[in-house]
């Protein structure tokens, strides 16, 4: 396996110059959790890091059945027709994705997958979801390297991993349906907080009448919240990805939002808030795996287990012991 590596240099290379295959070989070494992989790919993201950046970066979350991949689909197309390259990118640390899988996602969006300015990677699995959401921060660094200026990461609308996707991304898109009343199919008041523009999708039909009431409701239920850092109120729409009706209002929206995020400060500012934020998340979680990879830890703190539940030590002392022994191992 390893004699199909090419060198730091070849990949470097391959990705600057928007060679898909190599991008795609270069994504599989990020995404590879063997030793003499993660050195290749610390030199490939340290080299493409300066030509990184320079895009927008669209999160896109939603309850599974919402029109994700639908949605997607015709946005992304309307995107290449705009002129613009497209990246989708996907978090999703509770599915194992196999192959099969990724042959799933392409027939998905099969228009989109087959346009070659448009790049379609599935999500990278893993057990954390701090590992899988570095991966794709890193798979989109190397997208933006190769030429990609829209990079889309979709996430399922349920769990943490929106706050993943958030934190690396600079507007963020919740999808929603008509009719689905105040409970909010499921959506958490925080990630519709994190939302800088609803749509409401699958406005066809019988449902256009619904949807419109949606979006009334939505909207009142977004001006509840404090007005964002970026000084951008979150607005709704409603779209049919199927009819494609509305698509080109949301890419106006997004191009609204950069306009007054380039000009207020807001655009750089956080991004750079978020570096710093994704490093010190990924030393957390670093930590977190030295400490209970180690098997003389893993002993002891079983011993303390013991001691707890027969109340021979505070949780607390027994915390405090374990990270004493821990430290002596410096
Ligand atoms: P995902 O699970 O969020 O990715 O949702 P999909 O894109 O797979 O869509 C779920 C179902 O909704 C599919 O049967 C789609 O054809 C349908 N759908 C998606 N968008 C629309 C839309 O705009 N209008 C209508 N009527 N159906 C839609």
């Amino acid at each position: 396996k390893l004699k199909n590596r090419l060198t730091p240099e070849a990949y470097i290379e391959g990705v600057l110059a928007g060679d898909r295959v190599i991008l795609s070989r270069a994504i599989t070494i990020i995404e590879s959790n063997l030793e003499s992989d993660k050195s290749i790919a610390r030199a490939i993201i340290q080299a493409i890091l300066p030509k990184s950046g320079n895009s927008i970066r669209i999160g896109i979350t939603g309850v599974p059945g919402v029109g994700k991949s639908t949605f997607i689909e015709t946005f992304g197309k309307h995107l290449v027709a705009e002129g613009n390259k497209v990246a989708i990118l996907s978090i999703d640390p509770s599915s194992q994705r196999s192959r099969g899988s990724i042959l799933g996602d392409k027939t998905r969006m099969e228009e989109l997958a087959n346009l070659k300015e448009a790049y379609i990677r599935p999500s990278a699995s893993g057990a954390t979801l701090g590992g899988v959401a570095n991966k794709t921060g890193e798979t989109m660094l190397l997208c933006e390297a190769a030429g990609y200026n829209v990079i889309l990461i979709e996430t399922v609308g349920v769990g943490q991993s929106e706050t993943a996707v958030h934190g690396m991304t600079d507007f963020f898109l919740l999808l929603m349906l008509a009719g689905a009343g105040d409970e909010l199919q499921g959506i958490k008041k925080g990630i519709m907080e994190m939302a800088d523009m609803v749509v409401i999708n699958k406005a066809d039909g019988d449902n256009v009448a619904l949807s419109k009431i949606a979006k009334r409701q939505y909207q009142n239920a977004l001006h509840i919240f404090p007005m964002p850092n970026s000084g951008w109120s979150p607005i709704v729409s409603t779209a049919s990805s199927i009819k494609n009706i509305g698509i080109n209002t949301v890419w106006e929206r997004i191009q609204e939002f950069k306009k007054l995020v380039d000009t207020n400060g807001y655009f750089v500012k956080n991004r750079k808030e978020q570096q710093i934020q994704w490093m010190y998340t990924t030393i957390n979680e670093e930590l977190k795996q030295l400490f209970y990879g180690s098997d003389k830890i893993a002993n002891q703190i079983k011993e303390l287990e013991t001691a707890i539940l027969n109340s021979k030590i505070s949780p607390v002392n027994a915390a405090q012991r374990i990270v004493e022994e821990y430290k002596k191992g410096f």
